[in-house]
């Protein structure tokens, strides 16, 4: 491929993609997603075209059947796919949509390989990690790049070096620089900077020795970037340089800082993309940050303070609701307005140890996000009927919805104990049932109702007004349960408002009441689709309908 000419110059090499390959070192959970998305928005602001490719060593083909409390929430792509939650990264900050491609996991490398061995793609050979494993690597990244015609790929690999779950991977992106050419590939390692509390010295043996290892695989990184707390002293820099064969200017700090869109301001202040094009040959066009500024400068300076209640299971690991938070980034970032998070343990209610009204005292807003199983749900119900009766604005999400129609069923229809049938499957009055289709389905990875669908909103409805008036949205959806068609019309004729359903009229997508100040639930998981320059509308509008609520002016 031959990269177009607005990026020529006179030395440019003119071959595409070019490949940006991202490692992590002593640790995980650096946020080396964050780091990875960073830069690759700011490539695509300086013009290029960027495929971000996201690899996890973990043998599930997806994250779809992980608990959200050992790897965090699992992200939902367009196309269904259930992916870590580090695309959800690449999503919000280059404002594209990804696809089962974008995420390539150890479960889906082996599978594709076994599957080509019992058809006889192999005969006669010996399967092996070099070359089939590497190969089939370097094939599904080169495939993806092209597919989507990218002048950059972006490859970050999960995990640490070292680790047995990514080494036969990142000896495919060695085998990939030396196929593709060395000027064509830049390699990136993120590791961590401890500094010894007594005297604050910041210790760069860990990094030494981690990019040793990287060096054992074949790969001197091209750029360092060191995770600390305080800014990478000049001394610590030069130690770095001298050890690990650096060139100063390219050893990067990514010191703490208040907000995640403040990373791609720290690394652009830093040279970071200017020394990427250097290798690449490709012009820097100077300092492209986009709306990024801007926006940052309203997330500092808030007109507004706000308190939104969380009401979910996993609320001791706040990476199972990353979307939701970046969701309320957004917001924040668009309306000036400072969004306290409190979360609810709805357990806690549910044995009676706190009361709804006391765990929601003071806040503006609800939110009951989506969620499996019973544990925490009649806590969850509870909490929904006193934000229903005491006019506080609510956002269902999913099992939000799912209960607050189990709330409205039992309360103002009086079906008293009407349920989901995957909290009680017993229940006299099952208002939430499993969508028929998914009544045969017995594999558990892949196999609910996923990705985007449709919904036919209501003419004069809120959501219809949030959505912009338009007849039919589109929104992303991680599910099995439904409102159950038999009961459709009992809510319906005690006021609870269908405002979207599917085209062909059988599920309900949102629900609504009247005079209420915002009060809507979705089938969906809006969280998904917001951006850093386009928040979800429905979020949007929840939260400032919290602010409308009272004076929350600062
Ligand atoms: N557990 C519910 C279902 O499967 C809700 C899922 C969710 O909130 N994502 O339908």
């Amino acid at each position: 491929m031959i990269l177009s000419k607005k990026f020529k110059n006179k030395n440019s090499l003119l071959i595409v993609p070019k490949y940006l390959i991202i490692t992590g070192g002593v640790l995980s959970g650096l946020g080396k997603g964050i780091v990875s998305s960073s830069i690759a928005f700011l490539l695509k602001n300086q013009g290029f075209k960027i495929c971000p490719i996201k690899f996890d060593g973990y043998l599930n083909v997806d994250a779809g059947t992980m608990n959200p409390y050992e790897h965090g929430e699992v992200f939902v792509l367009d196309d269904g796919t259930e992916c870590d939650m580090d695309l959800g990264n690449y999503e919000r900050f280059l404002n594209m949509n990804l696809r089962n491609y974008n995420n390539i996991t150890g479960g889906k490398i082996f599978r594709l390989i076994i599957e080509k061995e019992r058809r006889g793609e192999f005969l006669g050979k010996t399967v092996q990690m070099i070359p089939h494993v590497t190969n089939e690597i370097k094939r599904l990244i080169r495939e993806t790049g092209k597919k989507e015609n990218a002048d950059m790929v972006v490859i970050e690999i999960g995990g640490t070096v070292g680790d047995i779950e990514n080494s036969y991977f990142i000896e495919a992106m060695r085998q990939l620089a030396l196929e593709e050419g060395k000027e064509n590939c830049f390699f990136i390692h993120l590791t961590l900077i401890p500094a010894l509390d007594v005297v604050g010295e910041q210790k760069t043996k860990p990094t030494q020795q981690s990019v040793k290892l990287l060096l054992e695989a074949g790969i001197q990184p091209d750029m360092i970037i060191c995770r600390c707390r305080e800014r990478l002293t000049e001394k610590t820099k030069e130690k770095i340089s001298l050890f690990c064969n650096i060139d100063k200017n390219a050893v990067i700090s990514d010191h703490d800082v208040s907000s995640i869109y403040e990373i791609p301001i720290l690394l652009e202040e830093q040279g970071t993309v200017k020394r990427i094009l250097e290798k690449f040959h490709l012009r820097y066009k100077g300092r492209k940050l986009g709306k990024l500024k801007e926006l940052l400068k309203n997330l500092k300076n808030p007109k507004y303070e706000i308190t939104i209640g969380i009401a979910g299971k996993y609320t001791t690991l706040h990476d199972s609701y990353v979307s939701i938070i970046e969701a309320l980034n957004h917001c924040a970032m668009h309306l000036a307005c400072k969004i306290n998070i409190r979360w609810i343990e709805t357990t806690e209610i549910e044995k009676g140890a706190i009361s709804a009204q006391e765990a929601l005292q003071g806040i503006d807003g609800l939110i009951v996000p989506g969620g499996f199983g019973a544990r925490g749900t009649e806590g969850k119900i509870k909490c929904i009927e006193y934000v229903r009766k005491n006019k506080v604005p609510f956002l269902g999400l999913c099992l939000g919805l799912q209960l607050a129609v189990v709330e409205f069923a039992r309360n103002v229809c009086g079906l008293n104990n009407a349920n989901s049938t995957e909290i009680n499957p017993k229940t006299k009055y099952p208002v939430i049932d499993m969508l028929p289709e998914q009544k045969k389905v017995k594999e558990k990875g892949g196999t609910m109702r996923l990705g985007s669908y449709p919904a036919i909103l209501k003419k004069g409805s809120v959501v219809w007004q949030i959505y912009g008036k338009k007849r039919t949205i589109s929104e992303r959806h991680r599910h099995r349960f439904e409102v159950n068609p038999r009961y459709h019309k009992i809510l319906q004729s005690k006021g609870l408002i269908f405002s979207g359903i599917s085209p062909d009229r059988r599920l309900v997508e949102f629900i609504e009441i009247k005079d209420h100040p915002f009060f809507v639930a979705t089938q969906a998981h809006p969280e998904f689709k917001s951006r850093i320059e386009r928040p979800s509308p429905l979020f949007f509008h929840f939260v400032n309908a919290c602010i409308n609520q009272r004076n929350c002016k600062i």
